[in-house]
């Protein structure tokens, strides 16, 4: 039977009336230790103050003006993520799907306006870049695509991490390789730095863009601004959502100028991307991330928390398999089903959200406490025994 909300979710019976930090809370005051943080979009914890503040500030002020005009907001925020990253512009959208439309858009019209119609965009097994039809059709998973063809053409899908088959496919037809340095839905799987420095080698070589989408594993959430500074591989095109918000929806492509070159007046346009009140938060959560000790503080939180979680796969192996990940960004890959171990958590007051490749992920607020972390730990072990086939 039809619901009035589109049944399109499997939802836990759980409803959140407020949080604070690391912590949800229901009606009647039961309390979750949250590592999920919305999908990696609370990056800076639930009713973070500094956040609050810039929100309400701006909310007194100005919420939305139109692209018609000149946005401050939009500008300060642009010339931060310019500042700090490899790209030289900036295009501001609501979400990482319409990111992921306007990086294939300008891929294809950067070598449109070379005299060279490629089309041909490479991506990988395990991919999520959103629901979109470019996006669906980037990721190519039957259980994303099916019936909802005919799919938008042009991507062509390659086995994960695998060197050979990029060599073997990468071609002068090829417009564009797209990728998720490090895999959120996929698995919490990155992508080895050997293989994306031969990414970059082999677009270099046929003249094709990379285009990496950091939505999920960018903005502090592997201990760097963003994930592919770790191999020091940088991309031509960067798609940018979830955390760079803090909760508020906010997406951003980042291009060189190259790669950008194409996208001239009216080629593309957005009624709410980069409005004020998006962008004067996604400000705040850039200073707060790039400030002087944030992202070594997110490393060192993520090596306690990882060191924690390889105990209680010790403790309970035939529930867990290892841990995997960077930073804060962190996958337990599962014997039992992993949806087993999200609900067994939620027994436990402690959150966590499955994914593929049998894993489920720990994707907490970057600045959670160590105690927070400690306790969260105790919770999946006392969930984990609830699981325990031997016990
Ligand atoms: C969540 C996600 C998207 C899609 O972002 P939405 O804001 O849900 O549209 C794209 N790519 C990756 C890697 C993601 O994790």
């Amino acid at each position: 039977m039809i619901t009035s909300v589109l049944p399109t979710y499997n939802r836990a019976p759980l409803a959140f009336v407020r949080g604070q930090g690391s912590w949800l809370e229901t009606a009647d005051g039961t309390r979750y230790l949250d590592l999920g943080a919305g999908i990696a979009v609370n990056a800076l914890g639930h009713a973070a103050p500094e956040l609050v503040e810039t929100l309400s500030a701006q909310a007194q002020k100005l919420w939305h003006v139109s692209n018609l005009y000149q946005i401050p907001e939009q500008q300060a925020l642009a010339d931060l993520l310019v500042e700090r990253t490899f790209a030289d512009t900036v295009f501001f959208t609501n979400s990482g799907t319409e990111a992921c439309e306007l990086a294939v858009k300008m891929a294809r019209k950067y070598h449109y306006e070379k005299g060279d119609e490629r089309a041909e965009i490479i991506t990988f097994a395990g991919a999520f870049h959103g629901r979109s039809s470019a996006a669906i059709a980037a990721a190519g998973s039957e259980k994303m695509v099916k019936g909802f063809g005919p799919l938008l053409p042009g991507f062509t899908h390659l086995p994960w991490d695998d060197i050979a088959a990029l060599r073997a496919a990468v071609s002068e037809k090829t417009c564009a390789i797209l990728i998720e340095p490090v895999q959120g839905e996929g698995g919490i799987r990155p992508a080895s730095n050997a293989f994306l420095r031969e990414l970059r080698a082999l677009a270099d070589t046929h003249g094709a863009l990379v285009i990496f989408d950091e939505v999920q594993c960018g903005i502090g959430r592997t201990g760097r601004l963003f994930a592919h500074e770790w191999p020091g591989v940088a991309p031509d095109i960067m798609m940018v959502a979830k955390g760079i918000g803090g909760g508020f929806p906010l997406g951003a492509v980042l291009a060189t100028e190259a790669a950008a070159s194409g996208m001239t007046l009216g080629t593309h346009g957005s009624t709410y991307g980069g409005n004020p009140l998006g962008c004067a938060v996604g400000a705040r959560v850039m200073q707060v991330v790039t400030a002087p000790g944030f992202l070594e503080a997110v490393a060192a939180k993520g090596a306690f928390l990882r060191q924690k979680l390889e105990g209680l796969v010790a403790a309970h192996p035939d529930v867990f398999e290892g841990v995997r990940g960077e930073g804060l960004m962190l996958g337990l890959r599962c014997k039992v089903a992993p949806g087993d171990v999200v609900q067994a958590g939620y027994a436990q007051n402690v959150l966590t959200v499955g994914a593929a490749d049998n894993v489920v992920r720990i994707l907490p607020a970057l600045n959670i406490s160590e105690a927070d972390m400690a306790e969260a730990v105790a919770r999946l072990d006392a969930a984990a025994a609830t699981l325990n086939p031997a016990a």
